[in-house]
């Protein structure tokens, strides 16, 4: 067993991707890890299901020993064991959401001594975090030109609060001789045309339509296409999504519908994504960005160097990719931050 490391969970951002990355990362450089002040930063801290189901996930793939923890626990420790491929099923048991769990798990499945089937239950589009199209359409393929071989299908939608969204995962161990020797995401080349996506699950058809309507009248010089489409999710939910095609890659922007936010609510905030990262210039969306940093590290190589005061003015020391992030956003340099604390472990 490898020295243990703290991480303190108020950091930066001070939510829930602490423990995420953490708990990756603990797994794969086989560190035990002492987690403490989780989600501090979050009006209600410590663990949440999507956060239970996350630790509990990552230790059984790798027998790992855990403290006692419950719902509401703002402390953790954290003994990883050997990685195993196998066949999991992981229940959030709430809405939470399935993408972010499968984040956490696919980094360290990738490094299991075999292939692996994952199912996740929960919410597959809710907010704040990455819905099905982002992850399946944004996210993967990323993790493919860094020679990852994961497959994904949705088998249901899962909305707040019903949930019973179902995803289906196949993950195999990460081909060192399939490692990308560099990795870049600096351009995306020539725009190819795109799509806005209004779904709805025992809601009215209007209310897609709407959306719809509304993000191609604000986003007219994409020429969108439209795609309506009503759907039987376990519960109601409402969701839109634009896909932008360019030559190099797909980027997926979202908005979801909640019972206090109004169809014109989540056109401008889909319309709005879109237009700030059109604008920007840059090639990796501002989400993609802080989810990109912890397969980057693992597979492609990396690290920061670690400053007890913190990692904002970071240290690189990955000469092996480069990303031309929309934004340095709070998640991402809180992503860089924990990172940086077990680059020893990751230096390769
Ligand atoms: P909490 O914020 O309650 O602690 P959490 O664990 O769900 O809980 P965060 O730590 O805030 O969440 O992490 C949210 C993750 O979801 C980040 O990686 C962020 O990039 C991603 N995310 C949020 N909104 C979007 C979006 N619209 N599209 C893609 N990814 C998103």
């Amino acid at each position: 067993m490898k020295d243990k490391i703290t991480i303190d969970g108020s950091r930066g951002e001070g939510g829930g991707q602490v423990l995420r990355t953490a708990l990756s990362l603990a797994a794969v450089t086989g560190h035990e890890l002492e987690l403490v002040k989780i989600r501090a930063g979050r009006e209600k801290p410590g663990l949440k299901r999507q956060h239970l189901t996350c630790v509990k996930a990552v230790a059984e793939i790798c027998g790992a020993k855990v403290s006692d923890i419950e719902v509401g626990s703002t402390s953790l420790a954290f003994e990883p064991g050997p990685i195993k491929g196998g066949d999991y099923r992981f229940d959030i048991g709430t809405a939470g959401s399935v993408t972010l769990v499968a984040q956490t798990v696919i980094p360290v499945l990738l490094k299991a001594d075999g292939p692996s089937t994952v199912t996740i239950t929960g919410g597959t589009h809710v907010p704040f975090a990455p819905v099905w199209e982002f992850f399946a359409e944004t996210y993967l393929p990323e993790l493919r030109r860094m020679g990852a071989r994961v497959e994904a299908e949705l088998d249901s939608c899962g909305f707040y609060p019903a949930a019973g969204g179902v995803v289906r995962l196949r993950i195999w161990p990460y081909d060192e001789a399939k490692r990308a020797e560099r990795y870049e995401l600096t351009g995306l080349g020539a725009y190819r045309g795109g799509v806005v996506k209004g779904v709805v699950s025992h809601l009215p058809r209007s209310i897609a339509e709407a959306e719809v309507g509304a993000v191609c009248v604000q986003l007219r010089d994409l020429g969108l296409r439209r795609d309506i489409q009503e759907i039987d999710a376990f519960g109601p939910g409402n969701y839109c999504c634009v896909k932008l095609d360019y030559e190099r890659a797909t980027v997926v922007f979202s908005g979801v519908g909640t019972y206090d936010k109004s169809r014109k609510a989540v056109a401008n905030e889909v319309a709005h994504e879109v237009r700030e990262f059109v604008k920007s210039g840059k090639a990796c969306e501002k989400h993609l960005a802080d989810q990109l940093l912890v397969p980057l590290n693992i597979l492609v190589g990396g690290g920061y160097k670690w400053e007890t005061d913190g990692l904002w003015e970071d240290e690189v020391w990955h000469p092996n990719w480069n990303i031309d992030v929309q934004k340095e956003t709070l998640h991402y340099k809180t992503n860089q931050d924990v990172i940086a604390q077990f680059s020893e472990s990751l230096r390769n």
